[in-house]
């Protein structure tokens, strides 16, 4: 596979022994399915697709060398004989697509969520209830082997090398830093001892399995930590580890425990590939960059720019399994773009859920959500062009029904057109661009600018009429409500009214929150450089100086002085994504936002919002109250249900038009899918 358009990530690697056949690798991602063996043919059909789709490498999910190394109970674990077989079925559906696949060994040391953990030093950390037991000399010994022992399984699977998991906070890169080593012994102290573990169980791994074996270890290039390595340090460790025999060194930024995000939406694309670029230069093996790299176009600059020898992307790969053919035919306007949401694969993964893709509910249900062709072509309307019904259609389209899609608005997008504009979330126009090509080349009939009826659905003689006309937002009753100071999120977002500098917002969901970071935005500050005020804003420095790249941070003076208010008293924010949620609370308190938990609206007047908190009458002086107190559904087309079984077509509602309550667009988009597969 070679094209001009990408002629550095569509080139071949040769590593000597073997040859990748592009630059592109899908990195490790836990999806779940790896922990179960019954679940390894669904499994195999995931990685099929992504081999046949034309990645050059794929790298598994973490899989332990032992018991003790388990992220979770009963976590997938590669320890004797008996388990090779279920393996091999990975990585024959890979060689059978002419692809390579690597398995990820990951010992989780303190970060395991389960009793029998070990670390270097026996330091709980923050995100797990279990303190873990400092390893002894000979339990240190027993685990090099045990990763010898999961090595050599690996290579009897039939896998064309591992991946050894160092970075993100793991057992190695426990022993790497000072944070979590206060051994005194020789695995501990000087960077030589700490660096002891890694480069010995490289060591002895080539040595047991010879030359013609892929080792690719993940280096911990920034950890983003108190007590976290110096660069001299980390140049330090990937020598010794190209000296030890590693093949690739792939890159990793971050502990899972750090304060910095790395990987989130907000986070610039491909922030961290000049990191990766300076390692390039202190190593002669390649070199891999990663993380936040969402496009061929991204990908082909960091290699031509000479940042990196290999790009790896996870993400990219849960959202379009054909990501590298389309890039290499000239298709890249049909790559689903993965938005980094995090909301259907790490929020999953994090609360021991099976990942998936918000935009692509397929990925890792490869053979239970299959759009087949049908053989009875039926005539489709679906109303509503937001995300329930961009999916709707296009799976229908495809399936091969003859589909109109019906908007109000002369846009597709509904909601996800406001949600582009909140900063951090510009990557939700990749989604919209990606449906509209996908209803193009689906020849779905785009009717726009309309606000449909009933009556005009009836009249057009449909077979089924799909209702996705999404929500209305919610209005309090809260005395004052029609004052000329309240706003709802629309105003502001949509009809972009002019709001003062003391602005009180009435609910604290997702879209709160988004309001708040719209209005604290200072566009002034973002141009043209936003990786450097994201890097001064998080105290970052890609030159690795101070404590793992972090330093004090600078940020920016905040617009205007903001309320964010509840009525529950639960923490501000809860509610939000898992991996994702922390970032957005950050953000906001370090500008200053006052977040209110357990209030009680009274009055909106000229004053501002009377409210009560904590039993004490309270007034906010504000210039505007902002309505962001969630949604109802809007269902006016769904027929009575006495009218169901009158003749006419067969009316379905899915998305917002179901269900306000919890409505994202992870379920918008996989209610669409599943009602137009089922057609
Ligand atoms: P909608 O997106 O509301 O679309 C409904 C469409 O129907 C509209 O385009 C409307 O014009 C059309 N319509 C209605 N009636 C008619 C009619 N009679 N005739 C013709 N057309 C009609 N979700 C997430 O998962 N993650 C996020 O980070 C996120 N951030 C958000 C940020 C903001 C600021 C907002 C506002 C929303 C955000 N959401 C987010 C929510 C997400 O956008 C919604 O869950 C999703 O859009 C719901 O999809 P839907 O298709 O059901 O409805
Ligand atoms: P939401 O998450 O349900 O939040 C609504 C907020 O309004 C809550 O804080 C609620 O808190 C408050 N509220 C509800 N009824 C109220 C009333 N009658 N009077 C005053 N306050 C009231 O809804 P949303 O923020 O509108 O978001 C809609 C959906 O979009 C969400 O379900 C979310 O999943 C999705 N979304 C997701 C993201 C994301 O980053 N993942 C971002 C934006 C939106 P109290 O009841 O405690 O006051
Ligand atoms: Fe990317 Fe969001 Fe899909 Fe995860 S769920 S792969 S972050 S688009």
């Amino acid at each position: 596979m070679n094209n001009s358009t990408f002629p550095q990530l569509m080139a071949p690697l040769d590593l000597g022994f073997t040859t990748l056949r592009n630059r592109v690798i899908m990195g490790s991602m836990h999806t779940g399915l790896e922990d179960r063996f019954y679940n390894y043919g669904k499994l195999a059909a995931y990685f099929r697709e992504r081999a046949r789709g034309g990645v050059g490498l794929i790298v598994t999910g973490g899989i332990s060398p032992n018991r003790r190394g388990w992220l979770l109970p009963f976590g997938g674990t590669l320890n004797w004989l008996g388990d090779v077989w279920n393996h091999r079925r990975l990585t024959s559906a890979v060689h059978q697509e002419g692809g390579k696949i690597l398995m990820q060994i990951l010992h989780a040391g303190r970060y395991g969520y389960q009793p029998f953990v070990v670390s270097a030093s026996n330091i709980k950390s923050p995100i797990s209830p279990f303190k873990p037991r400092a390893l002894t000399e000979r339990g240190i010994e027993r685990t090099i082997l045990d990763y010898v022992r999961c090595a050599k399984l690996a290579k009897r699977a039939g896998y064309d090398g591992i991946e050894i998991m160092g970075s993100e906070g793991y057992l190695l890169n426990q022993f790497l830093c000072a944070r979590t080593n206060l051994r005194q012994d020789r695995w501990g102290g000087a960077i030589e001892n700490r660096m002891r573990l890694a480069v010995e169980i490289v060591r002895r791994i080539r040595a047991a399995l010879g030359l013609d074996f892929i080792i690719m270890y993940r280096h911990s290039l920034l950890d983003l930590v108190d007590g976290g390595n110096s660069w001299d340090e980390v140049v330090t460790v990937a020598r010794a580890l190209e000296q030890a025999g590693v093949t690739i060194l792939s890159t990793g930024y971050g502990w899972h425990e750090a304060r910095v995000p790395t990987i989130v939406t907000s986070v610039p694309r491909a922030a961290f590939s000049s990191v990766a670029g300076r390692l390039r230069q202190a190593v002669s093996i390649p070199v891999v960059a990663s993380n936040r790299i969402n496009t061929p176009q991204q990908a082909e600059r960091i290699l031509a720019d000479g940042d990196a020898d290999l790009v790896s992307m996870a993400r990219p790969f849960l959202a379009d399994p054909e990501f590298v053919v389309k890039a290499a035919s000239g298709r890249s306007d049909e790559i689903n773009t993965c938005i980094a949401c995090n909301q259907a694969c790490l929020d999953h993964t994090f609360a021991n859920r099976r990942a998936s893709c918000l935009v692509n509910p397929r990925a890792a249900h490869e053979t239970e959500l299959v759009y087949r062709k049908t053989a009875r072509r039926q005539r489709v309307a679906v109303v509503g062009a937001g995300p329930a019904g961009l999916s709707a259609a296009s799976v229908a389209a495809e399936c091969g029904h003859e589909v109109s899609l019906f908007d109000a608005s002369d846009r597709i997008g509904g909601q996800f057109k406001i949600a582009m504009q909140i900063p951090g979330k510009e990557e939700f126009a990749e989604t919209l661009r990606y449906f509209a090509r996908r209803l193009e080349l689906a020849k779905v009939q785009l009717e726009l600018g309309q606000r449909v009826t009933r009556a005009q659905l009836l009249a057009r003689g449909f077979d089924h009429v799909i209702v996705a006309t999404g929500i209305v937002p919610r209005a309090p009753r809260i005395p004052g409500i029609e004052h000329p100071k309240v706003l709802s999120y629309l105003d502001v977002l949509q009809r972009k009214a002019q709001v003062g500098r003391r602005v009180a917002i009435i609910g604290a969901g997702g879209i709160g929150f988004d309001v708040g970071e719209y209005l604290l935005h200072n566009p002034k500050l973002t141009l043209p450089e936003p990786l450097e005020h994201w890097l001064a804003d998080w105290g970052v420095d890609l030159a690795g100086s101070g404590n793992g790249g972090l330093v004090a941070p600078i940020p920016a003076q905040p617009v205007r002085q903001i309320y964010l208010l509840q009525r529950k008293s639960s923490k501000v924010g809860a509610g939000l994504g898992k991996t994702s949620g922390w970032v957005h609370r950050a953000t906001l308190q370090r500008k200053g936002v006052e977040m209110l938990a357990g209030v009680e609206y009274h009055q909106i007047d000229d004053q501002g919002l009377h409210i009560t908190l904590n039993g004490q009458p309270r007034l906010l002086e504000v210039d505007h109250v902002v309505i962001c107190a969630g949604q109802d559904s809007l269902a006016e087309l769904m027929p009575a249900e006495h009218d169901k079984s009158a003749r006419g077509p067969r009316f379905h509602v899915i998305g917002g038009a179901k269900l306000a309550a919890e409505l994202d667009a992870k379920r918008a988009i996989r209610e669409g899918a599943l009602l137009a597969a089922a057609l």
